[in-house]
């Protein structure tokens, strides 16, 4: 891995919108609650700012509302040093918006798509240079399913890496699984893509069932079990999870990705990729926060947990 390699992201920015109460509110009822924090996230927007700080050249297509949470959504990523002269602002709909229930532990969280819904295969013809100009394109499912797959496309045809992380879970069209070359699900989407269960048959039958659909490489994410990946013609590698205190997990999937994408896009071999994406994500779970969470290159390196 040597020179700073491009990265462009297709997918979705939210402003997550937490309130901490100390339990959910009934049907009906009203709970004051305790606090209330506003933070920029949405898997594209999390993934974009993961790789800009690990040092890749960064743009993001994708969509905010002309509001305040758009332009906060914007700042936070050009403050990250990601390119957003490529995010859409419509009119037509909000800023998207996460909102998340924190009680007990547990959460409920209900998304709002809002702007990431208006993101359109013209959307991604527009900004076509960034896409074929990139050395790797990193999508996510937040976004309407045809602009991701012109983005995969026009990617292919320019014969540039595609990345898919397959988050959320959702069945995806055969012709779009055979132009992805790296898909990266984690456990329960890995089991909705190929209809196998990895914990009952086994991750190399769930992994291969994808390699068998077209998909180029499989690489899961295990959770603190750390990855695994598999190529055709070839045996299922694990690679183990770094041991680190656990402080907040959200977006640890966003920084895998990340990881992963700005060392492919630097030459990487995969086996190079899963082990620094898996040291940036290590890091990424150390940290509160999604965005604010993503560490830069200089940590990850000197990472040896
Ligand atoms: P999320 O939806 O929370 O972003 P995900 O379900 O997409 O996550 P996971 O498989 O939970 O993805 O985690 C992604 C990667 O983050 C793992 O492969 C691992 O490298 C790292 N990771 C996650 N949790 C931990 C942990 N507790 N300790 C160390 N590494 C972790």
């Amino acid at each position: 891995m040597s020179q700073r390699g491009k990265v462009t992201v297709v997918g979705s920015l939210n402003m997550d919108l937490v309130v901490k109460a100390e339990r959910a509110p009934q049907k009906g009822e009203t709970v004051m609650g305790e606090e209330v924090h506003f933070i920029p996230g949405g898997k594209g927007a999390n993934q974009a700012v993961a790789a800009a700080s690990l040092g890749a050249k960064t743009s993001m297509i994708g969509s905010v509302g002309d509001d305040p949470f758009g332009e906060s959504l914007l700042s936070s990523l050009q403050e990250r040093g990601v390119d957003t002269g490529t995010v859409k602002t419509v009119t037509e709909a909000s800023t998207g918006i996460a909102s998340i229930l924190l009680s007990q532990g547990d959460n409920r969280i209900t998304v709002v798509s809002g702007a990431n819904s208006h993101t359109l295969p013209s959307d991604v013809e527009q900004h076509r240079q960034v896409i074929t100009g990139a050395d790797g394109v990193l999508l996510q499912l937040e976004v309407p399913l045809p602009a991701i797959q012109q983005a995969v496309e026009l990617a292919k045809k320019a014969g540039k890496t595609v990345i898919l992380n397959p988050a959320p879970a959702r069945d995806l069209p055969q012709d779009l699984l055979e132009q992805v070359d790296y898909l990266t699900p984690n456990r329960s989407e890995l089991e909705l893509l190929s209809g196998i269960s990895p914990e009952k048959e086994g991750l190399d039958r769930a992994m291969g069932r994808l390699l068998d659909r077209g998909v180029g490489h499989v690489v899961t994410t295990l959770g603190e079990d750390g990855a695994a990946y598999l190529s055709p013609g070839e045996e299922t590698v694990r690679v183990p999870g770094h041991s680190v205190k656990a402080v907040d997990t959200t977006g640890a999937g966003d920084a895998f990705n990340a990881g992963l994408a700005v060392a492919l896009a630097e030459g990487g071999s995969l086996e190079e990729a899963v082990r620094f994406a898996g040291k940036t994500a290590a890091l990424a779970v150390t940290r509160l926060g999604a965005q604010s969470g993503m560490p830069n290159r200089e940590e990850v390196e000197s990472f040896d947990q």
